[in-house]
């Protein structure tokens, strides 16, 4: 039997906790940057599912990786190894300029990783007393969902209920870097940043900030570590955040679009005095490192590589941004962005323009209430930006 939008909603709202609240869309079927709902009706994606689709639904070159791998072999646990994690390790390293990698599955996987690489680092290689370790983070921050992740979030809401939470982070505002040189200690592990923030509204911080983080760290033995996994892989037109501002990380986080839109692949990559920290038993995941996401991983970085999305999304960003700024409309604040992570402030709730917007045939999404975030597939053309651009201008000239 076939189900209507409508009866999929009822079962969707029925049967599953309500911890989100999509866009009444019910999609079916995806292609490049374009998806259908049940009902045969087509969207432009503008969201790329938070960047995890940089190479648009249903990637072809992946995909066709993805199912020989099928046929061969899903899964060993890293109990047994199998003949494709390796050359995933390798190539995550060679792309970031790293020494050694550790796969997970999901973003806050990777983020949970990281923070355990920093502590033990801190304790067996800086000499930190033992439970004492600080991490610095920024006010405004979104790196998971985990219960440890959420305790470091300055947003109520994701902690409310959720307590007691995890102690041995200290919250700096963003974009000021003299907050971290005050705050550092002989404790301090780490300071760990998203290059720009996503979910926080798409905060682009100034030039510089990054390489003077960069510094302070060095200057007091603390690792830095760049949270890039929405802002990585090409998202903000260069293949990872950092460059902008030629600030490489000591420690670098990777997941969304690492797994081709299609596989939840998640990687930190780092140098071996620091991922060395971990000794057999120490960290673990069933499916981290499994050979179907392992491959699915080398396809979306060649096709990354291969297709120059940075570049692409470099000039296309540019383009559309330079369009969006010419809106004239009292309702439009800034608009701010790098790339193809773009983000339009209103002085209304954005969540009423995201669903005019989709009657227009484009789906995309509020992040706060006041910020729209533009988000496309990084595959997308030239044109088919325009064609949304002349849409999003009749709404806001409504
Ligand atoms: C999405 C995101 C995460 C969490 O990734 P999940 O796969 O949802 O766990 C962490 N950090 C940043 C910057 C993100 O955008």
């Amino acid at each position: 039997m076939e189900y209507t939008h409508e009866q999929l909603i009822e079962i969707d709202d029925k049967y599953g906790a309500h911890n989100y609240k999509p866009l009444d869309v019910v999609i079916s079927k995806g292609k490049g940057v374009w998806v259908w709902d049940v009902a045969g009706n087509k969207y432009m994606d503008m969201l790329s599912s938070y960047s995890a689709l940089n190479h648009g639904h249903c990637n072809p070159k992946i995909i066709e990786k993805i199912k020989e791998q099928l046929d061969k072999l899903t899964l060993t646990s890293r109990a047994f190894r199998n003949d494709k994690l390796p050359l995933f390790l390798k190539k995550v390293c060679e792309v970031t300029g790293m020494e050694m990698a550790l796969p997970m599955n999901t973003g806050a996987e990777a983020v949970e990783t990281a923070i355990k690489a920093a502590r033990k680092w801190g304790y067996k290689v800086k000499g930190i007393p033992l439970n004492k370790a600080e991490i610095i983070v920024a006010s405004n921050n979104f790196h998971g969902r985990t219960t440890t992740i959420i305790s470091f979030s300055t947003e109520e809401q994701y902690k409310d209920g959720f307590g007691p939470l995890t102690p041995g982070f200290k919250i700096i505002p963003y974009q000021d870097a003299d907050a971290i040189k005050k705050i550092v200690s002989k404790n301090t592990a780490a300071v760990m940043l998203e290059p720009i923030q996503g979910e926080g509204g798409i905060i682009v911080p100034p030039h510089g900030y990054l390489k003077k983080v960069k510094q302070i760290c060095k200057e007091n033995n603390v690792l830095f570590i760049l949270d890039e996994i929405q802002t990585g892989l090409g998202r903000t037109g260069k293949l990872f955040a950092w460059e902008w501002d030629g600030a490489k990380p000591d420690v670098i986080i990777l997941g969304k679009a690492l797994g081709g839109g299609i596989y939840p692949v998640s990687v930190v990559a780092s140098s071996r005095e620091i991922l060395g920290v971990f000794k057999p038993g120490d960290h673990g995941s069933t499916f981290g490192g499994n050979p179907i996401g392992a491959v699915a991983a080398i396809a979306a970085l060649d096709y990354i590589l291969e297709e120059n999305l940075p570049e692409r999304a470099n000039k296309l960003g540019g383009h559309f941004i330079g369009k969006l700024r010419t809106l004239k409309s009292k309702v439009i604040k800034e608009i701010r962005g790098k790339g193809l992570l773009i983000g339009m402030e209103l002085y209304e709730p954005a969540r009423l323009y995201a669903e005019q917007i989709k009657e227009k045939g484009i789906l995309c999404k509020e992040t706060h209430d006041l910020v729209l975030r533009f988000a496309p597939p990084l595959i997308i053309t030239k044109e088919e930006l325009d064609w949304a651009f002349e849409r999003v201008k009749t709404v806001f000239s409504e």
